[in-house]
């Protein structure tokens, strides 16, 4: 089912000598545009010498847009792929981590709605001894970041030196960090074209994108959790398993591991969506209590990290030790170690809501007919969110870390009229038009017709394990 062709000598410098350091060449921005207007391939240095002219400012962001342009409509072979992704590293800082003596796992999610997964890999990672050194990002549109999501624990600093991270990697095991503005700073000058030029859909400009990042971070494997559906990037399973192979493909290029697990986002992951209540809901899961998808795409990503770094032999056998930490207490005391760590709370785990910000008002959203749910659309919710203050539409907005909507039912649970479908947390800002968003991401059927929830974990490069409602 391979698009791809893998290189038969992988590039893998022995050294990531700064892209500053090439000589440059006297080539036209013009010739590259042209070249890739007329389908035909850049070498590698042309790739390197391209991403150099745009960081010294001789390629305009109106030369870059051209050129990202053609690229969505000429592609990029693999190679150029892999040079692009290594022009991306070369620009910035690659950490290393060898000096830590252990295996050390990322693990990455293309952004989802109610998606707090990271906590919970953290902690399980934690906990089997793996180093989790995860740099996260805020939160921009409707997806949520972790960085925002952890600060609703008072206290909690996430922006940690180098000096801090590193030392809390070796005494704690885990840690959690903003993303420095070093690492592929050449990948942040080309997203944010990308961003406003409509080019951000081509499938080598986000592998490129993704793991340049992750080699910059520096982990020896990485799991990339790509969402598929109605509130994520790729909305087919094609173009998703195909991003998915891509980003593998040029991960082994650079020595790196990369696993990939596809999941369903159609759907919210889980029963909460906002900064307070979706640190609650991790809390709630690693005291196994958790709702039933969560868990299990928390324990697969988990699972996944250990058998990319030999910890487990099957996919399996490390679920079913992650599992057990969920039940006995391990994985929580792991986030309260990281918390502790960072300055946050610990009595958050205990006393959740006395300790995170809480909002003033709750509006329950009655279900206005019998009948089966058979649609809970992600983006209507993660849009009723960001209605009350719960997302960003600008980098500088302030949050409301407050706010947001629980569910109260899962896809396939048949309910009442009357019965409440879900409850809005809010303050006083536009709980009338949260209310609209919420009733318009809610299909009920009648429940005689048949229906099957979609699988929520559609493909995993380790083989599946433990379908929860498949
Ligand atoms: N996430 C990234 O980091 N880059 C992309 O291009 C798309 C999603």
């Amino acid at each position: 089912m391979s698009v791809l062709t893998t290189l038969e000598t992988p590039v893998c410098p022995v050294e990531w000598t700064p892209l500053s350091d090439l000589k440059a060449r006297d080539t036209s921005p013009v010739e590259w545009i042209e070249a890739k207007k007329q389908g035909k391939t850049h070498p590698r240095e042309e790739i390197l010498q391209l991403v150099k002219a745009v960081l010294e400012g001789r390629m305009s962001d109106y030369q870059l847009s051209a050129w990202l342009m053609a690229v969505c409509l000429k592609g990029l072979t693999f190679e150029e792929t892999t040079a692009l992704t290594e022009a991306f590293v070369r620009s910035g800082h690659v950490l290393e981590w060898t000096s830590l003596n252990a295996p050390t796992v990322d693990k990455h999610s293309t952004g989802g709605v109610g998606d707090k997964t990271t906590l919970i890999v953290l902690a399980l990672l934690g906990v089997v001894g793996i180093k989790a050194p995860k740099l996260s990002g805020r939160g921009l549109g409707y997806t949520g970041g972790t960085i925002d999501k952890i600060e609703a624990i008072p206290g909690f600093q996430s922006a940690l030196s180098d000096e801090q991270f590193q030392a809390q990697l070796r005494t704690v095991g885990i840690a959690l960090s903003s993303q420095t503005p070093n690492l592929a700073p050449a990948d942040g000058v080309f997203y944010a074209l990308r961003d406003v030029t409509a080019t951000v859909d081509n499938l080598s400009l986000i592998a490129a994108s993704v793991v340049s990042k992750k080699i910059a971070s520096g982990a020896d494997a990485i799991v990339l959790d790509i969402k598929v559906g109605a509130g994520a990037f790729m909305k087919t399973l094609e173009e998703a398993t195909a991003l998915a192979e891509l980003c593998q493909q040029v991960g082994q290029q650079f020595g790196r591991r990369i696993e990939t697990i596809l999941t369903n986002m159609d759907a919210p992951l889980g029963m909460a969506v906002g900064h307070s209540l979706e640190i609650e809901e991790v809390i709630h899961t690693l005291k196994g209590q958790g709702e039933a998808g969560l868990t299990h795409v928390s324990l697969l990503l988990a699972a996944a990290g250990m058998v990319a770094v030999d910890k487990a032999s099957t996919l399996q056998e490390a679920y079913q030790q992650l599992q057990a930490t969920l039940h006995n207490g391990e994985a929580l005391k792991q986030l309260g170690l990281l918390i502790e760590a960072q300055g946050g709370e610990v009595a958050v785990l205990e006393t959740p809501q006395q300790v995170l910000p809480q909002a003033s008002r709750m509006m329950l959203i009655p279900a206005p007919t019998s009948g089966r749910i058979t649609r809970i659309d992600a983006l209507a919710i993660a849009k009723a969110t960001k209605t009350l203050g719960g997302g960003r539409t600008l980098k500088t907005d302030a949050l409301d870390l407050s706010v947001g909507v629980v569910l109260k039912h899962q896809l396939g649970d048949v309910v009442n009229e009357g019965a409440t479908l879900a409850v809005i947390h809010g303050n006083k800002r536009h709980l009338e038009e949260a209310k609209q968003w919420v009733l318009q991401a809610f299909e009920l059927s009648p429940e005689a017709e048949a229906f099957t929830p979609p699988p929520l974990v559609l493909y995993s490069s380790l083989g599946s394990v433990l379908p929860h409602r498949e």
